[in-house]
């Protein structure tokens, strides 16, 4: 599978551009890179059947932060308070940093 350029990383605060979360806000909790897909805190709960286990002797559903498309979440900036585009600069110390197209500051 094509791997997507993302400029998101692990904590980062995302909104969620389409599908039934669509305008909130989270924090990313972990990146699958080679799904190109990242898993947000609180949102897009899936609900999982489970087998009844020694801690769970019931089984029964549990919820669980699914996944969601790269490409369906957008960085937020903390000063403009939406989600924004970034440019990628590139540091003197050779670190990259992320700026907001809007603000121009780095996220
Ligand atoms: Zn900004």
């Amino acid at each position: 599978m094509l791997e997507i350029r993302s400029h998101l990383k692990k904590n980062d605060t995302v909104v969620i551009l389409s599908g039934k979360e669509k305008g909130k806000t989270g924090k990313i909790l972990k990146l699958l890179p080679k799904k190109n897909r990242i898993i947000v805190e609180k949102l897009q709960f899936i609900k999982r059947h489970t087998r009844p286990t020694n801690v769970n002797p019931q089984g029964g559903i549990v919820e669980k932060e699914g996944s969601i498309h790269v490409s369906n979440a957008a960085l937020l900036c903390p000063r403009c308070n939406v989600a924004v585009r970034v440019r990628i600069e590139s540091l003197d110390d050779k670190s990259k940093a992320r700026i907001c197209k809007k603000c121009d500051e780095a996220i």
